[in-house]
């Protein structure tokens, strides 16, 4: 027989002043039980916020697939490549490599991928419309205005008005298939619609675009999508 996992684990802290609940990733509370209390009242304090309780299971049960947990030693996809996150061994404050790129982050224990994210799309708003721009030139297309987002659906899109947006996500990719995905969206301002003559101009300027697509097929859920 297994044994059912418990729903609530009680635990002592010489430290604490007063009864915690909190919800462990796995689904499991922790009722902390301070110096001078007992568990007897630790129920009593977990049955008092079990509405608490249930609200935050179900928001957990709700996060998206892509929330994962990122520690030294997970391999992350980071500009294509399915990369280890090292401990940098230079610095004082804590810092870690992803191939040839060193982040800071707050501590090395716990997830990093709240941190390591916001520098991934720092940096995707730096790369992304600089790129985009150098392709506008050479394919001759008329952007006027770039912007990278948190995207869950979408690669990219655009509007009639030459606006552009991509996904952050795609610093994540190869180099091809972000170029792929910025030709995709400036041909769409020639063609707004997936016709024949939209793909035409698309494997004119990105004879590669199958292969891309392919990618992305293979590779989304490691970004999440
Ligand atoms: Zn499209």
């Amino acid at each position: 027989m297994v044994a059912e996992r418990p729903d609530v684990v009680f635990e002592r802290s010489p430290r604490a002043h007063r009864y915690r609940l909190t919800l462990r990733r796995d689904g499991v509370a922790v009722a902390i039980i301070p110096v001078r209390g007992s568990e007897r009242e630790a129920r009593v304090f977990v049955e008092e916020h079990r509405e608490w309780l249930e609200r935050a299971r179900e928001r957990q049960r709700q996060r998206p697939r892509g929330a994962a947990v990122w520690t030294v030693g997970t391999h992350v996809l980071w500009r294509g490549e399915l990369t280890e996150i090292r401990k940098a061994v230079e610095g004082e404050r804590p810092q870690v490599c992803v191939a040839a790129d060193v982040f800071r982050v707050p501590r090395l224990d716990g997830d990093l991928r709240p941190t390591l994210e916001a520098h991934f799309l720092r940096a995707a708003k730096i790369e992304l419309p600089a790129r985009t721009w150098e392709l506008a030139a050479v394919t001759g297309m008329e952007v006027t205005e770039i912007t990278v987002r948190n995207q869950r659906t979408r690669w990219g899109s655009c509007t009639t008005g030459g606006v552009i947006s991509l996904n952050w996500r795609l610093v994540q990719t190869p180099d091809f298939v972000r170029d792929y995905i910025i030709h995709h969206e400036l041909m769409h301002l020639k063609e707004m619609n997936h016709s024949d003559r939209f793909w035409a101009r698309v494997e004119e300027v990105c004879p590669e675009w199958r292969e891309a697509e392919r990618w992305l097929k293979r590779n989304g859920s490691l970004l999440g999508l």
